[in-house]
């Protein structure tokens, strides 16, 4: 499985833990607090980013850019895999909050996980993350897709 350096448009956050989820290492525009077409020109480039984007002028000023067209996130979500975005849940990677790297983890002490859950955690943000509901939901609409 191959996965990608992301950069995603101010417009497009709905899609960013689905992105982390599949193991895509995805940033966020308004989580560094970026929404001018400049910063977010330089970002892609520097850091060697494919921008996805809803804006075709800002996708044609950079050298690797997806525009979608579609404003609804399961129709975004078909547009990356038919150009070529593995949209396949990996074993938990990356943070859905913030993009850091998890690393597995003992169970924090909460009712809501199961005793047998395996557990990560962002080392960036400290989150905890494991395959619950929110995975199951995730699973099901890639699986619908
Ligand atoms: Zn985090």
């Amino acid at each position: 499985m191959s996965h990608k350096r992301l950069l995603l448009d101010v417009m497009c956050g709905d899609l960013r833990s689905y992105l982390r989820m599949c193991g895509h290492d995805t940033v966020y525009a308004l989580d560094r607090g970026i929404e001018d077409d400049d910063r977010i020109r330089s970002i892609a480039r520097t850091e060697r980013r494919t921008l996805i984007t809803r804006d075709r002028q800002l996708a044609e000023s950079v050298s690797d850019a997806i525009i979608l067209t579609a404003t609804e996130t399961t129709e975004q979500l078909r547009t990356l895999r038919a150009v070529g975005i593995e949209l396949t849940l990996s074993e938990p990677q990356r943070c859905g909050r913030c993009n850091g790297p998890l690393e597995r983890t003992h169970s924090p002490r909460a009712d809501s996980i199961p005793d047998d859950n395996p557990v990560w955690q962002c080392s960036d943000c400290g989150q905890f993350f494991w395959k619950g509901s929110h995975w199951e939901h995730v699973r099901a609409t890639l699986d619908s897709l």
